[in-house]
């Protein structure tokens, strides 16, 4: 694995601690982190701030991190997320070697953990139920009240607790509970629930258990056998960090893992709730998990985002303990920055009107030449078509334009890009007066190829020929919500952006489109493209508008 990030890493507190941990020689100078999604969803750009952090800090300190899945809950799990999970940390560019983990490998482990706990008066079987424990945990301002059951002995513990792992009690009947302390001011201390029954089969380990360890107790010990040195979460696990630490304190585990918290990212129109991400697929508000909408890895993969500029954006946005909220153009900006550098270049024409130049015979094709990229030359050059006909944006074109408008209108002049300069003499009108077709004649000694003759017309706009052109369907996004945070609304479907998919289902690109090997392109003054993975076929070009030129984010319109 190599890093392949542009720059050198920002400091962050966490490299911090590492860099303090190694000088004292704290966990003997190693550096071991773990992603560990729960395989219930699949990934979002949320996780790539994990994914990158605890990836790139390991890559970085040449240390390791371990792929984990926290797959404890088997009843919203399922292997294809967790297949799917896979697929997309290798596509954001990382991996993890033969280090693929599951905390249901750790099941028989955990279970003897749980009896050691029990042996040592520090867990009991509560037969409370579900409404009882919760009404008697107290509150923030209250103590808890302790269960009757509290005060089981050791023996009566582990049978019963060997009789719910063999199936012997209904969901509900009883739960393994930490014996804590039930006034701790921290309620998650006050002897939380460490097993519960679940008759649900398991995605790994089938039928063979009825109960299911909790995250909280799960993830500390995981750690501890995986000999991770720093376990990085999110901050709504700040309070949870005292039983993390206090479980691992009671067990002779390996090693002690150091739990450290950062903010997660938030960005703005932007849902990054797995269940509610769920909703929108479930109910068909989107196409599916990798609609180019959804903020999902395989949504922004589709869309064309490359992963170089997700790992980009994760290092620009930094790792802090503060939540703040990232603006969606952030991303985006990085997005072009990537695709400047990297994306060819052709023209395509997305709200086309037909040109005819009069004066360029009628069977003649003329191959200009392009550069494929217009600063950097080892892309090479392609061969643009230019004929008597050709497309051109109908947006390049106005009857009674005001000053500023450098473009086509009635007797003004405007260069075809890489080719001549066409004036428009006349134009032909539709029954209600709208413009159908621009009558125009070029000038032949203004140019053509790369280089222009030096005559200077303002305007240079892209074109298509028409008898060359590629049909293109094109897809253009806008924002999914309507709103800054669609997580705060008390429905976030109240807001959905009506206007959030916008098909052209006639566009036209030139033929070097299907002559290239590249996926995303840039249309010349449109924005960058991407062929669609799902529906582009060889008879049907499918474009997505990866993002548009400028930060006009908020506009499903051409750029100009
Ligand atoms: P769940 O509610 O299902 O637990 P989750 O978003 O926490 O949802 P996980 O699969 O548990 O999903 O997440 C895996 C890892 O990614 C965790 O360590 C989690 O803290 C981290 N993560 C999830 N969302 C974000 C986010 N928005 N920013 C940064 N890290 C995140
Ligand atoms: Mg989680």
């Amino acid at each position: 694995m190599t890093d392949t990030r542009s720059g050198p890493p920002t400091a962050n507190f966490i490299r911090h601690i590492i860099d303090a941990d190694q000088r004292s020689g704290k966990h003997g100078g190693r550096v071991v982190t773990r992603f560990p999604p729960e395989p219930n969803g699949y990934l979002h750009i949320g996780h790539a701030k994990s994914i990158c952090l605890n990836f790139g800090t390991a890559l970085e300190y040449g240390g390791r991190c371990n792929l984990r899945f926290d797959d404890t809950n088997p009843a919203t799990e399922d292997v294809e997320y967790a297949r799917a999970i896979e697929q997309d940390v290798r596509w954001l560019g990382f991996d993890w070697d033969d280090r693929l983990f599951h905390a249901s490998d750790y099941f028989e482990q955990l279970y003897d953990y749980a009896c050691d706990l029990i042996r040592a008066g520090k867990a009991y079987v509560d037969s409370q139920s579900a409404e009882e424990i919760r009404v008697t945990r107290g509150t923030l301002t209250e103590p808890g009240q302790d269960s009757p059951w509290r005060d089981r002995d050791v023996a009566t513990n582990l049978d019963l607790f060997a009789r719910m792992r063999a199936g012997e009690f209904a969901e509900g009947e009883h739960v393994l509970r930490a014996r804590i302390d039930m006034a701790a001011p921290n309620i998650n201390l006050r002897d939380p629930t460490l097993y519960r029954i679940r008759k649900v089969p398991h995605h790994r380990t089938g039928e063979s258990w009825h109960i299911y360890p909790m995250y909280d107790y799960t993830h500390c010990i995981s750690d501890a056998l995986e000999g991770i040195t720093h376990s990085l979460c999110t901050l709504e696990f700040e309070d949870h960090r005292p039983l993390y630490d206090w479980v691992l304190d009671q067990l002779d585990v390996p090693c002690h893992p150091q739990q450290i918290e950062f903010a997660r990212l938030e960005l703005d129109y932007t849902l990054t709730s797995k269940r509610k991400l769920l909703a929108l697929v479930r109910e068909g508000h989107v196409s599916g998990w990798d609609d180019p909408r959804m903020p999902t890895l395989r949504g922004m993969r589709r869309r064309g985002y490359p992963p170089a500029a997700i790992r980009e954006f994760c290092e620009r946005i930094g790792v802090t303990k503060k939540q703040t909220v990232i603006e969606f153009g952030v991303l985006e900006n990085c997005v072009r920055e990537e695709l400047d550098r990297t994306a060819p270049r052709a023209m395509a024409v997305l709200g086309p009107i037909k040109v005819v130049i009069e004066n360029f015979p009628a069977d003649h094709t003329e191959w200009l030449e392009a550069p494929v990229h217009p600063k950097d030359t080892s892309f090479g050059t392609r061969r643009v078509p230019l004929t008597r006909e050709v497309w051109i944006e109908r947006e390049d074109y106005m009857d009674d334009p005001p000053k500023k408008f450098h473009r086509l209108a009635p007797g003004r002049e405007v260069r075809l890009r890489y080719g001549y300069v066409i004036r428009c003499d006349e134009v032909r009108r539709d029954a209600a007066g709208e413009p159908l077709e621009l009558r125009c004649t070029y000038d032949a000694a203004s140019g053509g190829g790369q280089t222009a003759d030096g005559r200077k017309v303002k305007g240079i706009i892209h074109w298509v020929s028409t008898a060359h052109a590629l049909p293109l369907e094109v897809r253009l996004f806008d924002r999914l919500f309507d709103v800054p945070d669609p997580g705060a609304a008390e429905d976030f479907r109240d807001h959905l952006n009506p206007a959030s998919l916008h098909v052209v289902e006639r566009a036209w690109g030139e033929p070097s489109l299907a002559e290239s090997a590249a996926t995303t392109f840039q249309f010349e003054r449109l924005g960058y493209f991407c062929r669609d993975s799902r529906d582009d076929a060889p008879d049907r070009a499918v474009f997505n508008r990866t993002a548009t030129l400028r930060d006009t984010w908020a506009r499903v319109k051409n750029t100009d």
